[in-house]
């Protein structure tokens, strides 16, 4: 029985705040690999400069390529439509049906799984990894699962350690100054995106 971690996302793009979230769980958690999977559609949100999901899915099969326990999954692209977690979480039970799959979550998105589409199903299918965005989210966290996601069946683990603080939205908005983000994504996924023009105003 192996340990699965997955980490959905939309990816927009991809950064290095995403890998070290997996680096993280993956020591933390003993995670034998980690699935990276964008979404096609993202449910809950509608970025306007969003780019298209081959973009995303090849920044992602880029950030990870030197990681040899990460891999990138197409799933949620080829299902195509609105990228509901239950939906993905069933198909890899029934690809994986004799592992534990790890779904792993910020901060803000965990915070909000009682809202999801089906949140039972996704409990019954995973346990939940969730990472604070600060080192004063812990409390917030583990209180909101005590009171809110048990009853709703929810297993999960609580990490108690941020990891490093950065977001694809700073990333878009700085995307022509190199000097501001060089730390925070993947060399090559940069010149991806320069090649390819994305971001751009
Ligand atoms: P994202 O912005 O690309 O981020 C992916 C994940 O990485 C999020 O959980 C995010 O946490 C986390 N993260 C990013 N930077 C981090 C950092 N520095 N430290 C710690 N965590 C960090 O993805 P997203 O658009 O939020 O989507 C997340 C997943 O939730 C997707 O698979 C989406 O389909 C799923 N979702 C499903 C439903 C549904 O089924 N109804 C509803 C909503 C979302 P934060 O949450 O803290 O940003």
């Amino acid at each position: 029985m192996r340990r699965i971690g997955i980490i959905g996302g939309t990816f927009n793009p991809i950064h290095n705040g995403h890998i070290l979230l997996a680096i993280y769980c993956k020591e933390k958690l003993s995670l034998d690999r980690v699935i990276f999977i964008p979404t096609c559609t993202p449910p809950h949100k509608s970025d306007k400069d969003l780019v298209s999901e081959a973009h995303r899915l090849n920044m992602c099969n880029i950030a990870v390529r030197e990681y040899e326990d990460f891999s990138v999954s197409d799933i949620e692209i080829q299902r195509k439509g609105k990228s509901y977690t239950y939906e993905t979480l069933t198909s890899l039970k029934e690809i994986y049906p004799d592992d534990i799959l790890y779904f792993i979550t910020g901060a803000d998105m965990f915070l909000s799984l009682d809202k999801w589409k089906n949140p039972e199903i996704i409990f019954e299918k995973a346990v939940i990894a969730a990472v604070p965005r600060n080192s004063s989210d812990y409390e917030q966290l583990n209180a909101y699962y005590q009171t809110t996601l048990k009853k709703l069946g929810a297993q999960a683990d609580i990490l108690d350690e941020p990891v490093l603080q950065v977001s694809s939205t700073f990333i878009r908005e700085n995307i022509c100054k190199y000097e501001l983000i060089e730390n925070m994504i993947d060399r090559n996924v940069y010149e991806y995106i320069v090649k390819n023009n994305l971001y751009r105003k």
